[in-house]
């Protein structure tokens, strides 16, 4: 199967007609084929978005929720359908695309359809002066987003829904790695009665058609989420060109676990967020650290659970760990749990491939737990993204403080305890975005999301992404 770019309204090939192939990590074949777009597609789907921007600048707030409404309306009305081809394309079992990924897509559009209808912007009277001044907030004109492969709707949409809603035209490219519900995407905006050129989707790699988009002298913000490295490349090819930019980048977030936690909601809750989706969550908390009193007790019971996870074919409805999205990340993954022993850890459970029955190719890989005794080893500094933990015993909340903040990242925190005073203090003395105090991925999307330190610049969510896609114009009024 072919997918193509969307540009205009209008499925359309790749002018010089190449093509990349696309693979279904469950059993590590191809099976279809993306356009591997260059600088004139781009350039297609910017002029189509330059043309459709007068108009969809100046269409109503309502009409514009309106449609915003319809996108959430058909997403959730082929739910089945999109969870499966999500699924098919990333190697995530069907049971998350459909209770997560493909609902919060749908979240995302109905989220946006109705904030932009309650936005306002500010007004300062300038007492004595006689003046009075009034800031607009104007949609910026064509704005570029650029997404990742391991939430690829949700991702995908969680930048499209905010910025079509405050009256710019995009031109989107999601992973190359998982292209499909972007491509199916179109044809509900279409149908929902998007009008032409609001929403551009082009598919193909990140050096050649994410970088025209970057590039692109008219292309005045972008919106990316994905690796560290990558998004460094991204600002600095932008900063000279004085581009807006949002980054939403990598994590190595800690979990910490004190004894005075309620145990039984923690161990749960930790399987999730140390294996959902693979690991492959930029949210997952990958450093495990516990308070010496319950560690014995903690590695018993987590080793017990985590046995007790099936690592299975995707498609089917009871595997809690599907496969890894690509066979080069199945070997970075690997690679990091080779280096276990020169790091000074131990694997006390996993480590190794499995293989699926009539899935034998598939990318399939033992759910991991790594015992650490130190902070510094690369098992804990770097981001392994993959279905991988490590865990260690701190004695004192200082420690496990240290120990938390020590890494060049700062995207999320897990903490699990009862006593108010520490919850107060670790929250405050975090060095990240979002801190979870004894719960994980809980999301109110009107809650600013985004990281410290190398996991990004700017916020993303609620208002915050309203305040993103449009620049702020004071009017100073002296009467
Ligand atoms: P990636 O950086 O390799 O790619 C992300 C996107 O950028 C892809 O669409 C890719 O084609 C494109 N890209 C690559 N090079 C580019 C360039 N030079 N110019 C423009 N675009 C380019 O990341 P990935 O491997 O797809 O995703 C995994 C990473 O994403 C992890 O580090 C994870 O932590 C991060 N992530 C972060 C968040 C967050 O909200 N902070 C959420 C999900 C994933």
């Amino acid at each position: 199967m072919k997918t193509q770019n969307y540009i205009n309204s209008e499925f359309v090939n790749p002018i010089q007609d190449n093509w990349l192939e696309n693979y279904n990590p469950a059993i590590g074949e191809i099976y279809g084929q993306i356009p591997n777009s260059t600088k004139e597609d781009v350039e297609k789907a910017y002029e189509a978005a330059e043309k459709a921007f007068p108009s969809w600048s100046n269409t109503s707030l309502e009409e514009r929720s309106k449609i915003l409404s319809k996108i959430a309306d058909l997403i959730l009305e082929k739910l089945d359908f999109l969870a499966t081809a999500e699924s098919k394309d990333n190697g995530k079992p069907i049971s998350l695309a459909k209770q997560v990924d493909i609902p919060r897509a749908a979240s995302n559009f109905q989220f946006f359809a109705n904030a932009i209808t309650q936005f306002s912007s500010e007004a300062h009277e300038s007492v004595g002066l006689g003046a009075v001044n009034f800031t607009l907030r104007q949609p910026i004109g064509v704005v570029g987003c650029i997404s990742p492969w391991n939430l690829p709707l949700y991702l995908f949409t969680w930048k499209i829904a905010p910025a079509i809603a405050s009256g710019n035209c995009v031109v989107a490219k999601p992973s190359e790695i998982t292209p499909m519900t972007a491509y199916l995407l179109g044809e509900i905006c279409n149908e929902a009665g998007l009008p032409k050129g609001v929403l551009n989707i082009v598919h193909g790699l990140g050096t050649t058609t994410g970088q025209a988009i970057v590039e692109h002298p008219n292309i005045k913000a972008i919106s990316f989420t994905g690796g560290t490295k990558t998004g460094a490349h991204i600002a600095k090819v932008a900063a000279p060109m004085f581009k807006k930019l949002s980054l939403e980048l990598g994590g190595k977030n800690p979990n910490i676990i004190f004894a005075d936690c309620d145990y039984d909601k923690m161990l749960a809750t930790t399987i999730r967020s140390s294996f959902a989706n693979q690991g492959q969550i930029c949210l997952c908390g990958s450093r495990i650290l516990v308070e010496e009193t319950i560690y014995e007790k903690f590695k018993k019971d987590f080793i017990q659970k985590v046995s007790e996870l099936k690592v299975g074919n995707p498609s089917d409805s009871e595997t809690n760990i599907g496969a890894l999205v690509s066979k080069q990340h199945l070997e970075k993954v690997k690679n990091y749990i080779d280096i276990v022993a020169q790091e000074g850890g131990e694997i006390l459970f996993g480590g190794n491939r499995v293989t699926v029955k009539d899935c034998e190719n598939g990318y399939y890989l033992q759910p991991t737990i790594i015992e650490v005794t130190n902070n510094d080893c690369r098992l804990n500094q770097e981001e392994i993204f993959g279905p991988v933990v490590t865990i260690m015993s701190f004695k004192t909340d200082k420690e496990a403080l240290t120990l938390a903040n020590d890494t060049k990242y700062g995207l999320s925190a897990i903490l699990w305890t009862n006593k108010l005073n520490r919850t107060m203090q670790f929250s405050k003395q975090l060095q990240t975005g979002i801190v979870w105090v004894n719960t994980w991925m809980l999301r109110d999307l009107r809650t600013p999301f985004g990281g410290a330190k190398e996991s990004g610049v700017g916020r993303e969510g609620g208002f915050e992404a309203l305040r993103f896609f449009t620049e702020p114009k004071n009017i100073c009024i002296q009467y």
